[in-house]
Formats: C-alpha cells, structure tokens, sequence
C-alpha cells in the first residue's frame, strides 16, 4: 500500500473532521476512519497512525474556509454529517415470551383507515414480529348501524398498501353465540341483569351513582327469562347491565351497558341478530377467547381498563396483559373517522381521498409512501403522552424516501415566454436525477422558452441567469414576455438556476394541500392550486408516479379522463 493513499484517505476524513468539527480535527477519530476504510485492503494500523498524525496537524493550520474548500472537491460526499440511522426499535413487552405472543388489530368497519390506525396496526403486527408470534385482524363489527361491507375490503386493501399483513381474521360479528352463552352465564351468576329503564333514568342514576330496581330485580332466573325475551323479539329494547359498583370513583365501572337492542341490518349476519354486544364486553371477551396476549388500546379508554377486567375476572376467562398507547393527532388535521365522515358528508372535500385528509387513501394519492409512514409511526414510537405532532414530520421522512429514488423534471408555475433571440439548436440529454444509472430525457430546445413568472419579476434588463442544465441568458427586453441573448454554456457563479420548458410542454394543474383546520374550523382555503407547464416527457410516466420537480418540489401525477393532473406532496 502506497504512502500517498493513506494520505489521501487521512486528507479527507481529517477535513472533514475539521469543518465538522469547527476546524480543529480530532486525531484519534480521524484515525478510526482511515482504519475502517483501508481495513479491506489490508493496511496495518501502525501504517496509518504516523500518516494521519502528520495530516491532522496540516489540516488543523488551515482556514475553515480552505478546509470546505478542499473537501468540497476532493470528498463532496463527505460534506454531510454520516447520520446513524436511529433504531426505532419498540421497547420490550412485559411478560412476553418469543414464540407466544399475539396480538390484533381491530377496526371497526364503519369507514377508511387513517394514520391513526396505522399507528395501532404497525405497532401491533411489529410487535407480533419482534416476538414471532401471530397477529389478528379482528373486524370490531358489532354496531350494525356504523358497519358497512364494502369497508371490510377497503380496509384490508389498505393494510396491504401500509405493508401490514395478518396471520388470520375473523369478524366479532361471527361469534355472538358465543356472547350470548357468557351473557347468560353473567345473569344466572346474578353479576348482570336486564334493564328496563329508560336512558334518562340511566343517566341520572349513573349520574348520583343509584342503582335502579332492576339490579335486584331482573338477574338470576327472571333475569335469564327476560334476556330470552329480548334475544327473541327486538320489540323489547331492554339492555343488559353489568352488575358492577354504582358509587364507584370510576364512572366506567357504574354498571356499563353490556348489550343493548339494534335492529338496523348487519352487512354480514343480515337480520338474523338484534342484540348487540358493546364494546366493552365484545372487546374484553374477544382479546381473551382469540388467545391475544397483548392488546394495545389508545389511552383515551384508560378508565374502561377496570371494565374489562372486571369481565373477564367474573367470566373466569383468561385476562390478557392490556396495554395503552396515546391517540395520534396532527395538527391541523382529522385523524378520526368521527371527524373526517362530516367533511365528506358536508361537501367539504372531495372524498374519502382528499389530498388534505390523513386517511390512508388520502396520503397514498398525495405522494406519501407507505415506508415513511412506518418510519414516522415508530420514530413516534410508544409513548403513553398524548401530543399534536406537526405533519411535516411525515413530509421529511417521506423526502428522505423519495429524494433517492424518484425522477426529477421540470415544471414552470405561472409560465412567461421566453424568446433568445441568437439561441443555437440544441439536443441535449439531461439527467433524470443526481443518480445517472437513472437515466436521462432528450430535450429540443429552439429559440423559444418557458420560465416562471416568480422569476421573471425578480429580473431586470441586463441581468444574466442560467437555463438550468442548459446554458446562460441576457435579458435584453422585459414587457409581457421577456427577450434575451445567448451568453455561453460555462457557469457562472452566483447566477440563478431556472428552470425552463420548451414549446414541447403539458399544461399541467398542481393540486396544493393546506392543513384542513384552523384551530377548530374548517379552512376554506386548505386547497390550492399551481397551474402551469410541465415537460412533455412526464406523459411517459405511468399514472401514479411520483416526480420531483425542480425547485417546486414532490409530485405525484395522475392520468385522469380529462389528462393529467399534479398533487402536491411537499417540497
Ligand atoms: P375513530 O375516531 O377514527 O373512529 P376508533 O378508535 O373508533 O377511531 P376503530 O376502527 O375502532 O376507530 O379503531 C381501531 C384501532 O385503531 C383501535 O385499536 C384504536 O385504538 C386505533 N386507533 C384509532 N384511531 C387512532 C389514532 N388516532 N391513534 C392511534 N390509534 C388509533
Ligand atoms: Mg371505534
């Protein structure tokens, strides 16, 4: 191994040790670099260590300025600070056992999944995997009046696009033979009864923490006849109570209703049941008779916690080891099936799909991958702390997904002519990305360009910019359009970088997502719009692709009836 290449490899790392490290390098760090990087080729540290030495105390007379400019041409790559890539790993579940843990995800199919569930359904299948357990798709079905059949499809769709994939699923819905059985079993223990009262008194008897007459009353075997008799005809819309503790702190546990009457028809079992299991016992009974080990539930039911146990405690049924994570909320945004369902049912976007809306159709149309979404979900990771976290979160790991690996165009908001009155013909090949195994694109270019109006105002006659990749420009004449004069190809520092169409352009519409809320108000203005050219080459694309335009930022680009239409991920 030659002197001069440990002085090289000393000569980069210790500048770049040196501009990281305001312009003093550390010897011993730079030697562990120079020592991982020949480590390959067999080089001895005892060859290294005298070499880096020497070039550590060189590199450490000079100015900050020399150091950046040296490594910015011997090692531009190493310009950047080598971030460690964080390990978002999830912290270890209590009383876990490789091999025996399962867990589910259960959503209720009354509406699409937003990113709040995928949360819940990457923290539930990760932590199934961490532990190679099993992981449950469990449909919460039990309110006939929400459930709908075409979300049961839509949902699983949308976990396979999220990456999340399930060991087996079943609905709630199918097992309220088994409910009833455990009702019955509640009542002829008297630890339930029926309830004949209206809401009303209910309320006010929760409220003062009474109980009504029907506690002593109605359980055991006049309670089992009167159960039978709503199981029989819905005409009786009595509900089951849990015979729990009226004047509890815990309100939760004021005998909670267990079933109640619905007779609205059920998108899977039809008319063929009436009485439906709340979700209190549904949720209790079905984590434990499913053998889930680990249910996560969002903190918001912290104080049903009791409830549940309390079930499973007088059903001698195994008690699961439950556990709570806090709600996601994005500022500015919906992230509640309770929240976005007004917006559509008022008109207020254009869909379920809405660019603006968190719901995973949404973010899928809006250019956000489903790896930055796991990434931004476990980078939360599992904190109990209920907070508003900002969307540009999920902007920025999704950049840093896409900046590698998408393609990278032109597009000219607010176009203005531009017409170079000397300009020579060219055919150039201009790279789709930094990446040159990415490819290029041929572009013609004549006399006449294209440029954004943002630009153009900023520009004075005499000024002197760049066509981006192309070559530099005089402005000579500024009114409507704008007149320039060829200037040569050789760059010219500090002149602007612009980027350009030629006549060889799509008209294309940008759609521009605002955050949905202002405090708790509807935004009017949460949805904009770029109109503009974009390069002829983008019609090439598939539907669905997502781009960056230059100075603009991430796109995706979609193929309608009508012709192509942009949405605006982030810059
Ligand atoms: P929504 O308000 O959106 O209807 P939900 O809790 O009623 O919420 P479900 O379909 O019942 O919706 O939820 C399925 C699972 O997803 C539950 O375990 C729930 O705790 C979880 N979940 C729902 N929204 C969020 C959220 N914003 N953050 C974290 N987890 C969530
Ligand atoms: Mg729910």
């Amino acid at each position: 191994m030659s002197t001069q290449r440990i002085q090289r490899e000393a000569r980069k790392y210790a500048l770049q040790n040196a501009v990281l490290f305001n312009g003093k390098a550390n010897e011993k760090a730079v030697t562990g670099k120079v020592i991982a990087a020949l480590k390959k080729d067999g080089v001895s540290p005892g060859e290294i260590i005298p070499v880096v030495s020497q070039v550590v105390k060189q590199v450490n007379a000079m100015s900050p300025d020399d150091q950046l400019t040296e490594l910015t041409n011997l090692a531009p790559e190493l310009l950047h600070k080598e971030k460690k890539e964080k390990d978002f790993s999830l912290p270890a579940l209590p009383c876990a056992e490789k091999g025996k843990v399962v867990t589910r995800f259960p959503p209720e199919p009354n509406g699409y999944l937003h990113i709040g569930h995928a949360k819940a359904a990457i923290i539930d299948s990760e932590y199934a995997r961490l532990y190679d357990g099993k992981f449950i798709l469990r449909f919460d079905d039990t309110n006939p009046e929400n459930a709908l059949l075409e979300f049961y499809d839509a949902q699983k769709e949308d976990l396979h696009w999220l990456g999340v994939e399930w060991d087996s699923e079943y609905h709630t819905s199918d097992n309220l033979q088994t409910h009833y059985k455990l009702a019955e079993q509640l009542i002829r223990q008297k630890d339930a009864y029926v309830c004949k009262c209206a809401s009303e008194i209910i309320r006010e008897g929760r409220f003062h923490g009474k109980p009504c007459a029907c506690q002593e009353q109605y359980t055991g075997t006049t309670g089992l006849d009167l159960w039978k008799q709503m199981l029989a005809s819905p005409e009786n819309p009595w509900i089951l109570r849990l015979h729990g503790e009226m004047n509890s702190e815990n309100t939760a546990m004021r005998d909670p209703t267990l079933f109640r009457v619905i007779t609205a028809k059920h998108p899977l079992t039809n008319e063929k049941y009436h009485v439906w299991p709340t979700y209190d016992f549904a949720g209790a009974v079905e984590d434990s008779i499913s053998g889930v080990t680990h249910p996560f539930r969002t903190k918001e039911y912290e104080l049903r916690d009791e409830v549940y146990f309390k079930i499973l405690s007088l059903l001698h049924l195994r008690t699961p080891h439950l556990m709570e994570f806090s709600r996601l909320s994005i500022d500015g945004m919906p992230v509640s099936k309770r929240k976005i369902k007004p917006l559509i049912e008022q008109g207020l976007v254009l869909g379920f799909d809405d660019v603006r809306l968190p719901t995973l159709r949404g973010l899928k149309r809006r250019g956000i991958v489903p790896e930055a979404i796991k990434q931004f979900v476990l980078q939360q990771g599992f904190s109990k702390v209920e907070s508003i976290v900002d969307f540009s979160l999920v902007e920025s790991v999704n950049r840093k997904y896409l900046d590698p690996k998408v393609k990278r165009y032109y597009y000219v908001p607010d176009p203005v002519q531009l017409t170079v009155t000397d300009a020579p013909k060219k055919t150039m090949n201009i790279p789709l990305h930094p990446d040159a195994t990415m490819g290029d694109r041929t572009i013609h270019t004549s006399s006449v360009f294209f440029i954004p109006k943002d630009d153009v105002q900023k520009m004075n006659i005499g000024d002197v910019f760049r066509l981006k990749g192309l070559y530099n420009v005089k402005i000579t004449k500024k009114n409507e359009t704008i007149q320039g004069s060829y200037q040569g190809e050789s760059l010219i520092a500090e002149t602007a970088k612009i980027q350009w169409t030629t006549q060889e352009f799509i008209p294309l519409k940008i759609l521009v997502p605002g955050l949905i809320f202002t405090g708790e108000n509807f935004n009017p203005e949460s949805l904009k719009e770029l109109q503009g050219y974009a390069e002829k080459a983008i019609t090439d694309l598939p539907s669905g692709e997502i781009v960056q335009f230059e100075r603009v930022g991430f796109v995706r680009l979609e193929k309608q009836p009508s012709g192509w239409v942009g949405f605006f991920a982030h810059k």
